[in-house]
């Protein structure tokens, strides 16, 4: 029998006090200590901080160690005989891709109602081959859960938008999609609450644990045939020269390249001169629920939620060992991944309106990233100088997860002039640098290299 909330008290954790794993650390830090242990030899390995054994000049640099970073250089590493990778963490992974918590819904939110849905679908295609790859090559388990989503209407006004407005689009689309009343919705998925209206089913959702991933793809750049490793390093200035790029090191140290790959997450403005409003951040925070004894969610969750005059989104995603990821928050403007009191409460209060028996599980983790936002939502994905030497993969915002299989296939086509199909053609497109107007020329030597 489920616990029934009990109101607001539930937000002080009255029968089981809140258990912050984190024990005051960041999850970046958490995750990089009991995620990858020690991680003999990404710092000790192929590469470290000095860098003095390394080489100056590759075929490829890809700057940022995250999702897109990492997936890009594991799938050039066995192309291309000069690979670097270099990221300002002390490991790899501990960005925003540690912290995502692993939907993976091509057609979840507004802007995936429109093309960015098909580039996201093309991606939940390519997801299981990847994961597979991933984790046989590396000897991870990487659990990639078929939990279908269930987008949730809260009240009856959202269930009629979900019936009029995004029904129609997902019909279109055949995935299966199914819209369902409050009674269906709750048989589906009994932990919903009472006022729960209905809601879409969408079967084809998977569900992932991102930091499971990047353990994956470490694992694998740190073996053999893997890339030469630059950890706490941070890159100050990428510049094409026609003939190479000129990478520049905090400290002065300065790497050539045929190419490089930007993936530097929200990071990624100071590298790339895009104009100003295309990237901001978008603090999120989430947590984690166990639910011993209590049963999980059979399904993911999403809804909007109305509280305190404004829109909140509410995320549930179950783990194949019974815990429970759920959030989120969306700050934008913000760059810090500390988790705080305010976003928990906030995440609790917004639960309760949808999923009322989670707020009385224990939390087990609580923690924050932040996405790399884009002003229209779509990644940016492309050459960004006129001689197609400096390659962006980045701007993923919330879908970083769901896009990294198609962002990876993607930039591998363009690097190594592979043939490109129709939906390679669509992709593109939508993610093109070009799409902002104004695109200026590559930074030159004669501007200030910028800090972070
Ligand atoms: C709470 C939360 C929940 C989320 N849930 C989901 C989800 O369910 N599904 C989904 O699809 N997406 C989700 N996301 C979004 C997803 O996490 C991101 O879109 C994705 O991780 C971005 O990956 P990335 O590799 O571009 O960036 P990151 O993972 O941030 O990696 C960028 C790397 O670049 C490095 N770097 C930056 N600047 C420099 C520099 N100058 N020099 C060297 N290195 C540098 C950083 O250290 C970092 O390691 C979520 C995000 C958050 C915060």
């Amino acid at each position: 029998m489920l616990d029934e909330p009990k109101g607001p008290a539930f937000l002080d954790f009255p029968e089981a006090p809140p258990i912050d794993l984190c024990e005051g650390r960041t999850y970046a830090e958490f995750a990089g200590s009991q995620l990858f242990g020690e991680t003999p030899g990404v710092t000790q390995g192929r590469g470290d901080a000095e860098g003095e054994w390394m080489a100056s000049t590759y075929d490829l640099i890809v700057v940022g160690g995250g999702i897109i970073g990492c997936g890009i250089a594991e799938r050039l590493r066995g192309e291309l005989s000069r690979v670097c990778l270099i990221d300002q963490g002390p490991k790899l992974g501990l960005g925003a891709s540690s912290a995502a918590i692993g939907g993976i819904n091509p057609h979840l939110g507004d802007y995936c109602l429109g093309p960015l849905g098909l580039m996201a679908q093309h991606s939940r295609d390519l997801f299981p081959g990847w994961i597979n790859r991933i984790a046989s090559e590396s000897g991870t388990a990487i659990p990639l859960l078929p939990t279908g989503l269930l987008q949730v209407a809260a009240g009856k006004k959202e269930w009629e938008r979900l019936a009029d407005e995004v029904m129609p689009i997902l019909l279109a689309r055949d995935i299966g999609a199914e819209l369902i009343d409050g009674d269906h919705a709750r048989a589906l998925e009994p932990m919903l609450g009472p006022d729960v209206a209905g809601g879409v089913v969408q079967p084809r959702d998977l569900a992932v644990e991102p930091a499971l991933i990047m353990n994956g793809l470490t694992r694998i750049l740190l073996g053999d045939g893997g890339p030469d490793l630059l950890l706490s390093a941070t890159v100050i200035s990428v510049v094409s020269r026609r003939t190479e790029v000129v990478v520049t090191l905090a400290g002065g140290r300065v790497l050539t390249a045929d190419r490089v790959v930007v993936a530097a997450g929200h990071l990624s403005h100071a590298l790339l001169d895009l104009p100003d409003g295309v990237f901001f951040p978008v603090k999120g925070q989430a947590m984690e629920f166990a639910s011993p004894g209590r049963g999980s969610l059979s399904i993911q969750c999403d809804a909007l939620v109305i509280a305190d005059g404004e829109e909140h989104v509410v995320f549930a995603l179950p783990r194949p060992d019974g815990r429970i990821a759920a959030g989120v928050t969306f700050e934008k403007g913000t760059a810090d991944n500390v988790p705080t009191a305010e976003g928990r409460t906030s995440i609790l209060r917004n639960l309760a309106l949808v999923l009322p028996a989670l707020t009385a599980m224990p939390v087990t983790r609580r923690w924050a990233g932040v996405r790399p936002g884009t002003v229209d939502a779509a990644p940016v994905l492309g050459y960004v100088d006129d001689d197609h030497r400096i390659l962006a993969a980045t701007g993923h915002y919330g879908m970083g997860i769901t896009l990294a299989p198609v962002t990876v296939d993607l930039a591998a086509k363009l690097l190594l002039d592979l043939p490109r199909g129709h939906e390679d053609r669509h992709d593109l497109a939508i993610s093109s640098p070009g799409r902002f107007s104004g695109l200026p020329a590559a930074r030159t030597e004669s501007q200030n290299p910028i800090a972070h």
